[in-house]
C-alpha cells in the first residue's frame, strides 16, 4: 500500500458510505478513466467480470465464436464460456509474445471460408506489454468484428503513447491481488461508449429496471466494486506510475545481469511502446544451457525463491482442447516454444537490491554449473 488508500477508506468509514457504491467509486472511476484517457469506466468485482461484462454489451451468444490469444492467464477465456460461446485461440508472434496478426489473419480467412465469423476478438498483453494493436485493430475493423483489449497485465504501459487498454472498443483492467496496482480484487471496465458503460452499470447490478418495486426484464450480475475497495484504488492509482518504474528497474538489472549469458534471453519490448514490466520474463534454451526453466525453478526454490513458468497456452488445457487454434506459421508455434522455455522471476515493485542480486546470484550459479556439465 502506499500512503494515501488509508485515508479514501476512513472517508468512507467516516461517511458510513460503506457500501453500495459511493464517492470512492464515482472518484476511482473518473481518475482511472482521467489517467488511462478513456471516456469513461466502470468499476467492478474483478477483470474477470469485466471481460464478461464487454462480452455482454457486445452481445456474444450460445455457439458465437470469439478469437483470443491462447498465451494468457485462464481468465481471459472464461467469460466466453460462460455465455456458451467457442473460444478460437490465436497464437502469439517473437516480438511481443502477444497476438500474432499473421495468425489472427489466417484465423479470419478460414472463418470466412467456413462462414463462421468471430462476434469479438479479446486481444492480451502479456505480462505489461502492449500487443500490437494497429495491424490487429486495421484486421478487426476490415471483418467489422469490435475488439476487447484484455489490460490486466498492462495498466500503466503505453502503446504509441497513448494508454494500453485504450486501443479499442472495450478495455478492461484488474486490481486483483497479484497485479501492479491493487484493491485486493477488482476490475474496471474503459471505453469511449459512454452508453454501453452505462448498461454495463446496469448489467453490473442486477439489471434492475426503473421503477420504485423491484422489476427486471434481463438477466442481472452481482459484479460492482464496493466503496471501501474503491477507496483502496484511489490511493493505488497515486503510486502507479512510481510501481512501473520500480519493476522496470527490476527488469533492468535482470537484463543487465544475465546480459553475458549463453541461450539466456529477455522478453522483448517492441519499440511501438513502453511496458510496466509487470513480471519480468524470460526464456533460457536448454540446448545451449543445458538447463529446462522446471530445473532452474526447482534451483530457485531451493533457495527459498518463488518463481514460475511463462503461462500454459490455453490450446494445450485439457478444458480447451476441443477449440480451434491458429498458429503464427507453418513452421512454429511460438506460444508453445515460449511455454517451453520461458520463466517469469520475482518482480514485485518492493523487492530490495539485496533480493533481487539472491536470484541473480543462484540464476547466474545453476546457469554456470549447467554449462560446466554440457562442457564435460
Ligand atoms: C489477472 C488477469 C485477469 C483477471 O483478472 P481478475 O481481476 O483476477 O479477475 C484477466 N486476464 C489476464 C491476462 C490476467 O492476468
Amino acid at each position: 500500500m502506499g500512503m494515501h488508500e488509508r485515508d479514501y477508506v476512513e472517508d468512507a468509514f467516516r461517511t458510513n458510505w460503506i457500501a453500495p457504491l459511493g464517492a470512492n467509486v464515482d472518484g476511482f472511476e473518473q481518475e482511472l478513466a482521467d489517467y488511462a484517457g478513456a471516456g469513461g469506466a466502470v468499476a467492478l468485482s474483478s477483470g474477470t467480470a469485466a471481460i464478461h461484462m464487454a462480452l455482454r454489451l457486445i452481445g456474444i451468444e450460445r455457439g458465437d465464436r470469439v478469437f483470443v490469444s491462447t498465451l494468457t492467464f485462464i481468465a481471459s477465456v472464461n467469460p466466453i464460456l460462460y455465455e456458451g460461446g467457442e473460444p478460437v485461440f490465436i497464437d502469439s508472434d517473437r516480438d511481443s509474445w502477444n497476438m500474432s496478426a499473421t495468425a489472427l489473419e489466417q484465423a479470419f480467412e478460414d472463418a470466412q471460408l467456413i462462414g463462421r465469423m468471430p462476434k469479438a476478438v479479446i486481444v492480451v498483453n502479456l505480462y505489461g506489454q502492449s500487443a500490437d494493436m494497429d495491424p490487429i485493430n486495421e484486421i478487426c475493423a476490415r471483418y467489422g468484428v469490435p475488439v476487447i483489449e484484455d489490460a490486466a497485465e498492462s495498466l500503466g504501459a503505453t502503446y504509441k503513447n497513448k494508454a494500453s487498454g485504450t486501443l479499442s472498443r472495450f478495455g478492461i483492467y484488474s486490481f486483483n491481488g497479484n497485479k501492479i496496482i491493487t484493491t485486493s480484487g477488482g476490475g474496471m471496465l474503459v471505453s469511449d461508449d459512454l452508453e454501453a458503460l452505462a448498461k454495463a452499470r446496469f448489467y453490473a447490478t442486477q439489471a434492475r429496471d426503473q421503477a420504485l418495486h423491484y422489476e427486471h426484464t434481463q438477466v442481472g450480475f452481482n459484479y460492482r466494486m464496493s466503496n471501501i475497495l474503491a477507496g483502496i484504488g484511489r490511493g493505488q492509482l497515486r503510486v502507479l506510475d512510481d510501481r512501473v518504474n520500480a519493476r522496470r528497474e527490476v527488469f533492468e538489472r535482470y537484463a543487465k545481469a544475465f546480459e553475458s549469458l549463453e541461450g539466456v534471453a529477455m522478453m522483448p519490448e517492441a519499440s511501438y511502446g513502453r511496458a510496466n514490466r509487470w513480471l519480468t520474463a524470460m526464456t533460457i534454451d536448454k540446448h545451449v544451457t543445458g538447463l529446462t526453466p522446471p530445473e532452474l525453478i526447482s534451483r530457485l526454490n531451493e533457495a527459498n525463491i518463488e518463481a514460475r513458468p511463462v503461462w500454459k497456452p490455453m490450446h494445450l488445457q485439457p478444458l480447451l482442447r476441443q477449440y480451434a487454434y491458429y498458429r503464427h506459421s507453418s513452421e512454429e508455434s511460438v506460444s508453445d516454444s515460449l511455454f517451453e522455455e520461458g520463466i517469469c522471476l520475482p518482480s514485485g515493485s518492493s523487492l530490495t537490491q539485496d533480493e533481487q542480486d539472491r536470484v541473480i546470484d543462484v540464476i547466474v550459479g545453476s546457469l554456470q554449473q549447467a554449462k560446466r556439465a554440457v562442457a564435460q
